[in-house]
């Protein structure tokens, strides 16, 4: 795992003070290795490598206090660097409709996007239409019609007039009914073939001057890897394309991807779809990606680390008590909090489980600095405070904020944090009623 072998090489580097040439010869060859195993293309990791060893020789290495601090920061800021650096915009044409023309390989999820990307921008108030311009599969056309009424938007679909079995005709069509009945996005899926063949780009060729668009994304499957660097390219070269949109980043793609896409062909991952369902889709953040990459959700890690931090009977009790759906009380909280503190970052830990998209909003509102206060504030209760937190009244905060050093507010702030956390453990004990968490018993 590459955030494994990162730390693990890291870690050589501890204690010198300042790093030399040989220092960082070995992290780079172990970070070449990792990028290797994450499905980096080749000539990516090579770049990229070569950047981050001349900024740490550079003078800010050695003038770094903390040399493996210094090498992270450099990593993950090169990494966002290729990323993409700041999260990339879309551009709405000035004068509308704004056309935007969906390219990628079959199956790499284009129709899908139509439909979120229509969602999303109904969401803002625009007025998506969508255009099937996709007539090289009998399905294409019902699939986008099914996208479009689940995303509440109107679609232009070939019939006797408009442009039956030409998609050329039809997305000139569509384009200009669009424009008609003033729509201001207008949204033109295509077809893709399983490989790159000659025809498939001569049609998205004569798509794109067809309909002049605005913006071209390149919808690519992210679970492909590195194979993304050498679709890219093809279609960087056979239409062109002004964005990137990962999808399948739900699975366990691990940024290869995205490294290799930015990497080659220096337009922005715009998007990033992360499921089947319309609102499984949001902007791409290259520094969260960074993130991602550094800090791999594996599961077998964290089962690992949690295996090792968490008392075996602990876990027993607490796998049965979310599962008969017991209520989590705050001594439960605390407990947790303490051995959560030995696996290290709890955002880390999280994000190491599928699903965990739906409590990402808390779980970035979870600030690990408050850790301390938590504790002192619950070590401050008494244990029929903890069992019964109905209990605490104004008078009993103001106790309790006194006892651990804090304010009202932030014991106030507590509980409403706590009471968020109970509910993700009911939910989650729910979810582990039915499939069971691996690793975990109960
Ligand atoms: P197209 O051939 O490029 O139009 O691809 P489709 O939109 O038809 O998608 C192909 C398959 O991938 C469908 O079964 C979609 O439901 C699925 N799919 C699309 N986007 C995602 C995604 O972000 N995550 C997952 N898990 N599946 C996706
Ligand atoms: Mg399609």
């Amino acid at each position: 795992n590459l955030s494994d072998r990162i730390t693990a090489s890291l870690k050589g580097l501890r204690g010198h003070g300042r790093l030399t040439e040989a220092d960082v010869d070995k992290t780079i060859r172990e970070i070449r290795r990792a990028l290797l195993d994450a499905d980096v293309a080749v000539s990516v990791v090579r770049e990229f490598t070569g950047r981050v060893r001349e900024r740490a020789l550079g003078e800010e290495v050695s003038k770094a206090l903390n040399p493996a601090q210094q090498v992270v920061k450099i990593v993950h800021s090169e990494l966002v660097e290729v990323l993409g650096g700041a999260t990339g915009e879309f551009t709405w044409a000035k004068h509308p409709p704004t056309v935007i023309m969906l390219a990628g390989l079959q199956g790499a999820g284009k129709t899908t996007l139509a439909g979120k990307l229509a969602k999303w921008m109904k969401g803002q108030g625009h007025t998506p239409m969508l255009v099937a311009a996709d007539l090289q599969r009998p399905n294409a056309v019902n699939q986008l019609q099914i996208v479009g009424e689940r995303a509440g938007v109107p679609v232009f679909a070939p019939e006797p007039g408009n442009g039956v079995g030409n998609p050329v005709l039809v997305a000139m069509n569509g384009v200009s009914t669009a424009q008609f009945q003033q729509h201001d996005v207008v949204i033109v899926d295509t077809a893709g073939r399983l490989g790159i063949d000659e025809e498939m780009m001569q049609q998205a060729r004569e798509i794109r001057d067809a309909v002049n668009p605005h913006e071209t994304l390149f919808v690519v499957d992210a679970m492909i890897g590195q194979d993304a660097a050498r679709v890219a390219e093809a279609f960087r070269d056979g239409v062109g394309f002004t964005g990137v949109v990962l999808s399948k980043l739900d699975g366990d793609a691990r940024g290869g991807a995205a490294l290799s896409i930015t990497g080659v062909t220096e337009r922005p991952i715009l998007f990033a779809s992360t499921g089947e369902s319309l609102d499984d889709f949001e902007r791409f953040h290259p520094d969260r990606m960074a993130n991602r990459i550094l800090d791999m959700g594996d599961v077998l890690t964290l089962i690992e680390q949690a295996e090792k931090a968490f008392d075996q009977k602990e876990a027993e009790k607490a796998a049965q008590k979310l599962a008969s759906g017991e209520d989590f009380t705050l001594d439960d909280f605390l407990a947790q909090m303490q051995q959560l503190k030995n696996m290290g970052s709890i955002k880390k830990m999280l994000g190491m489980l599928p699903n965990m998209g739906q409590y990402r909003e808390q779980l970035e509102n979870f600030d690990e600095s408050e850790l301390g206060r938590v504790e002192a504030i619950i070590r401050s209760m008494t244990p029929a405070e903890r069992q019964d937190p109905k209990l605490l009244n104004g008078s009993r905060r103001n106790r309790i904020a006194k006892g651990s050093g804090t304010t009202v507010q932030q014991v106030n702030q507590l509980m409403e944090r706590f009471k968020q956390a109970q509910t993700m453990m009911r939910q989650m004990g729910r979810g582990m009623a039915g499939g069971g968490m691996p690793g975990m018993p109960g």
